[in-house]
């Protein structure tokens, strides 16, 4: 049986935790203390870390884990970072023998240069996508273009319905806020809203979402969707060429949001 469970970071990243009751795996561990803790208080034995992009709010506590113990760190083979044992790229599978779990690479641009993804299908349809796809939003364009950054999404929505986003932060009603001004007439948008607010009240991650969900609520995925076209023609006076063209205006609106 295959947990995933959440450790909060900083003030709203989560470093998601694989167990199996035994043996352990951490994605994008920024600071090693919450995962350390969750560790001896389950009783686990951590088995590998993986890192979606050298950012240090995802890499910082590598350095400290990988004193604990002699483990591989799977991370960007297009990025560098010192302490990566194990560059991977798309299509490449990192196989977690010890919580029987194998994970497929993909590249995903756009945040930073050489951001990836993992994505399971086993025990049941999962990414771990970073800073990439965020529930209701996506991450900020860094070192990549927009072009870049709407290809890796449109990669991410080309997975099954039921895949479940597990992304590093919890920004979830910020974005729903921005996607009600550019969508305001999406009902499931509007519901989830509500969903969202009562998670939070409860101290409780809105994330992971399915990917049907993002699909029907987050604008980013929707470029194609014509209340989203109109939107950002209104607000960049600009006839609309293409979804891309429509992404990198809904970026540029977020940022100043
Ligand atoms: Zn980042």
């Amino acid at each position: 049986m295959l947990n995933i469970h959440p450790a909060n970071a900083f003030r709203d990243n989560y470093i998601w935790i694989i167990h199996n009751q035994n043996y352990a795996v951490v994605i994008d561990p920024g600071i090693a203390t919450p995962v350390i803790e969750y560790l001896q208080l389950k009783k686990l034995q951590l088995c590998a870390i993986l890192i979606t992009h050298h950012h240090n709010d995802h890499t910082g506590g590598i350095v400290e884990l990988i004193k604990l113990s002699d483990i591989p760190v799977y991370g960007p083979g297009n990025e560098s970072i010192a302490t990566i044992s194990n560059p991977v790229q798309q299509n490449d599978i990192v196989s977690l023998q010890e919580i029987s779990l194998n994970l497929t690479v993909l590249d995903t641009p756009g945040h930073t240069r050489g951001h990836i993804a993992y994505y399971g299908s086993n025990p049941w349809n999962m990414i771990f996508c970073g800073d990439t796809l965020f529930s209701c939003g996506c991450g900020r364009i860094f070192e990549g273009s927009a072009a870049q950054l709407y290809q890796s999404l449109q990669k991410i929505s080309q997975l099954p319905e039921d895949t479940l986003i597990y992304c590093a932060h919890e920004y979830t009603l910020g974005n729903i806020q921005f996607a009600r001004t550019v969508d305001p007439e999406n009902r499931k948008l509007n519901e989830f809203a509500i969903t969202a607010q009562e998670l939070r009240h409860k101290n409780t991650p809105t994330i992971p979402a399915t990917l049907a969900l993002e699909k029907a609520i987050n604008p980013f995925l929707r470029c194609d969707h014509q209340q989203i076209i109109n939107s950002a023609q209104n607000y960049s006076g600009k006839p609309m060429q293409n979804p891309e063209n429509v992404f990198a205006v809904l970026r540029e609106w977020k940022n100043k949001f």
